[in-house]
């Protein structure tokens, strides 16, 4: 058996039931390989085996009080998982599906995305089994407060500095910033995606779909291709659906659909993001209640989708952007996107992909941008944000928007030369990990052995 199998065999057995790490372990470790024969300094240094242990897992009870007065108690995290490149950095996600393996997953990502911006910032990632929809706002203040009340003393801003993700936004950072800086008594640069009123930096919160639709920009002008009157599929109607579909708009090309947990809108003549905004933004309401203005649009209801995978991906586009959730774009929604004649597609969740449809995009030789490369712009602005709370400086919007744009096109440069260096011109996918794994081995070897 080989080294990669043999380690990751044995990670099965010592973390039981983790299947989204161990896929996530698997992506990376299998696109590395021809690097572990160049430097065989890795293997003799178990780099690898240090990477896959998180420096630190804190897991606690969050118990808070609901509005008819009854107890309910969720678990929390936060996995520090590398800290070899600069403080643990990475957000918070509140969803029902949050369990170890799952946070494991997305720290582990964060690590070699964070290397890919080129940023001196280590990988860690929280959150908690928490289910954000339906509970008033007093709830999730008082949710945040009990879960602050435990992160506060594993976090600073040269230690850990979280921040939001799926379920937690401004609303949230804000109830979690207040307990913080009540229980420490420091005005810190302890969180980002903080208010532009209070330390937040300009272009964080659209930071992570502007960058999914830089990163594409890089990806098609290699081409001699370019985003105007293109048709794009997006899933999601989050933070990252909504602004990829604005800079979308803004450069020309046509969003055509978007998605929340409940089901799909599919609207030919373009979606109406004003709209959206106000439904998900403002209301915190369902998708379907778009049909309430565009009668010409289309709803697939989840449960009217009996076939495995997403129904958004069924439709015929130029681009898909995956932007809700991991594994929403199975094998079979991918043979039915290439068919389609779909030529990109630009990840602005985190391991959106299965792996069974990354190797089907692979080797079809289609444009395939990996969430780690592609949606790095956020965890990149919240980098800038820290930068501004030290310096105690504030940066305009524009000068913000130019770095994003820098860092995006950087990343991208980056993962494409080390693709072509490793001879797999085109493969993003190995060249993203190569890229970012060598930044953090090589850290960690000049750092020693801890
Ligand atoms: N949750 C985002 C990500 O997946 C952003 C993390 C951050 O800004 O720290 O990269």
């Amino acid at each position: 058996m080989s080294y990669i199998k043999e380690t990751i065999e044995k990670l099965k057995q010592t973390s039981p039931a983790q299947v989204e790490f161990y896929q996530a372990v698997e992506d990376v470790l299998e696109s590395i390989e021809p690097l572990l024969e160049e430097r065989p300094k890795y293997r003799e240094h178990s780099i690898i085996e240090r990477l896959l242990e998180p420096e630190r897992q804190i897991m606690f009870r969050v118990p808070w009080m609901d509005d008819d007065g009854k107890i309910q108690v969720n678990k929390g995290y936060r996995i520090e998982f590398n800290s070899a490149l600069g403080p643990y950095k990475g957000g918070l996600r509140f969803h029902p599906s949050v369990n170890a393996g799952i946070v494991k997953f997305l720290g582990f990502e964060q690590i070699f995305k964070n290397a890919l911006t080129g940023l001196p910032i280590g990988g860690g990632k929280g959150g908690a089994n928490f289910d954000p929809k339906g509970k008033s706002d007093a709830e999730i203040m008082r949710f945040c407060q009990s879960f602050m009340s435990e992160l506060y003393r594993h976090i600073g801003p040269h230690t850990d500095v979280p921040a939001g993700d799926i379920g937690v936004g401004s609303r949230e950072i804000g109830y979690l910033f207040g307990q913080y800086k009540r229980l420490a008594n420091r005005f810190d640069g302890v969180l980002t995606g903080k208010s532009e009123l209070w330390g937040g930096s300009q272009v964080r919160k659209e930071a992570t779909g502007y960058g999914v639709v830089y990163f594409a920009q890089c990806m098609m002008d290699d081409q001699d291709d370019s985003l105007d009157g293109k048709r794009c599929l997006i899933s999601g109607s989050g933070n990252v659906a909504i602004h990829a579909m604005e800079k979308l708009y803004e450069l020309g090309a046509k969003p055509i659909s978007c998605s929340d947990s409940s089901g799909t809108i599919y609207h030919d003549s373009g979606i109406d993001l004003d709209l959206v905004k106000r439904i998900k933004e403002e209301q915190g309401g369902r998708l379907k209640e778009y049909l309430e203005t565009h009668e010409d649009a289309e709803y697939t209801s989840k449960d009217d989708y009996p076939e495995e995978g997403h129904c958004v991906w069924r439709y015929e586009a130029d681009i898909a952007f995956p932007c809700a959730t991991q594994n929403e774009l199975t094998e079979k929604d991918a043979q039915a996107l290439l068919e389609n004649g779909c030529k990109y597609i630009v990840e602005g969740a985190n391991m959106p992909t299965t792996q069974a449809a990354v190797d089907l995009f692979i080797e079809s030789g289609v444009g395939y941008g990996p969430g780690k490369a592609s949606n790095a712009g956020g965890v990149a602005t919240s980098q800038l944000e820290m930068a501004q709370n030290a310096s105690m400086l504030r940066w305009d919007f524009e000068e913000v928007d130019e770095k994003l744009k820098d860092i995006m096109s950087n990343i991208y440069q980056d993962a494409k030369r080390t693709a072509e260096d490793f001879g797999h011109p085109s493969n993003l996918v190995l060249g993203a990990n190569i890229a970012g794994f060598r930044k953090v081995a090589d850290a960690m070897l000049e750092q020693g052995v801890v």
